[in-house]
């Protein structure tokens, strides 16, 4: 049996899980997402996701079809009828059908799509070995412009910068904002361990606030490991005693090396290894 997507209410077989050309998530990119993980049957955050997709929904004046509990239950038997216990949840909301015009109360409803896959991990080696980035010249959305907290379908921001860092060789980099502090990265957030605190920039700073970083940021206060959210330069960077990122996907995965500069030993720290533990001890255990 293939697999499944839901759309509207119905589960359609891959093949045939298709959307309008004319729906101004295609058009446009006018709609919001979530990408999400179930790990061993259960859905991690389920909450936390449906909140920031109602509050991205809201920030474009997108009214989402269906209630945050039947949204949940159609992510439940979506997982159930594809048999995935552990996998990558992409929830889109788009705009839906309407003329070829900008003005999205043209269209005739939000559309709601849910696609489950198995996931595909980072090879074992970046979370041993650490991840080698760099900074790229593509700024982060100004937040007056597109909110960066706002998971829109339009990340083209972030793929220019995912352009940057694949033709240097990288598989993440990093983005600064307007004023040159350190933002995050095209589908991560960043933290970097100063003298035995967490450090990462704030929302002010024009980010996704990611569940991932909240997480970290409780398990390292259970861990008795001061958190503080504040501006970054390159510089932070450059004299990190260690740096991670967060996110969904990749979880916790350390970085060892800046634009060509090698972060403390060259080795993922003490502090991140034990956060990527604990992490992993919360969604498995
Ligand atoms: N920043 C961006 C731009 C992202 O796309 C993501 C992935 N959703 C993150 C940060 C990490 O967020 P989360 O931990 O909620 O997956």
């Amino acid at each position: 049996m293939g697999l499944k997507v839901y759309i509207d209410g119905k589960l359609i077989d891959k093949e045939d899980a298709k959307i309008s050309v004319f729906d101004h998530g295609f058009l446009y990119g006018d709609g919001v997402f979530e990408g999400i993980r179930a790990y061993n049957g259960k859905v991690f955050k389920m909450k936390e996701h449906l909140d920031r997709l109602w509050h991205s929904a809201a920030a474009i004046e997108l009214t989402v079809p269906i209630s945050k509990e039947q949204f949940s239950a159609a992510i439940e038997a979506t997982l159930k009828d594809n048999n995935l216990r552990d996998s990558y949840i992409r929830a889109i909301v788009t705009r839906g059908i309407g003329s070829l015009g900008l003005n999205p109360w043209t269209c005739k409803g939000a559309s709601v799509v849910i696609i489950t896959d198995s996931i595909k991990l980072y090879p074992q080696e970046y979370y041993e070995k650490g991840l080698s980035v760099i900074t790229v010249s593509t700024v982060r959305n100004h937040p007056n412009a597109l909110d960066p907290r706002i998971k829109s379908l339009n990340y083209l921001n972030n793929i220019l910068a995912k352009i940057e860092g694949l033709n240097a060789g990288v598989e993440e980099a990093i983005m600064l904002n307007c004023q040159g502090y350190v933002a995050e990265c095209t589908g991560d957030n960043i933290f970097i361990v100063d003298r035995g605190r967490i450090v990462t920039p704030p929302t002010s700073a024009g980010i996704l606030e990611g569940i991932t970083r909240d997480v970290v940021m409780e398990l390292a206060a259970s861990r008795g490991v001061a958190a503080e959210e504040r501006n970054l330069t390159r510089y932070d960077l450059f004299t990190a005693d260690e740096c991670f990122l967060t996110g969904t996907a990749a979880e916790l995965i350390p970085v060892v090396k800046i634009d060509g500069r090698i972060l403390g030993n060259g080795k993922p720290g003490p502090i991140t290894m034990q956060l990527l533990q604990d992490f992993r001890k919360l969604t498995t255990g």
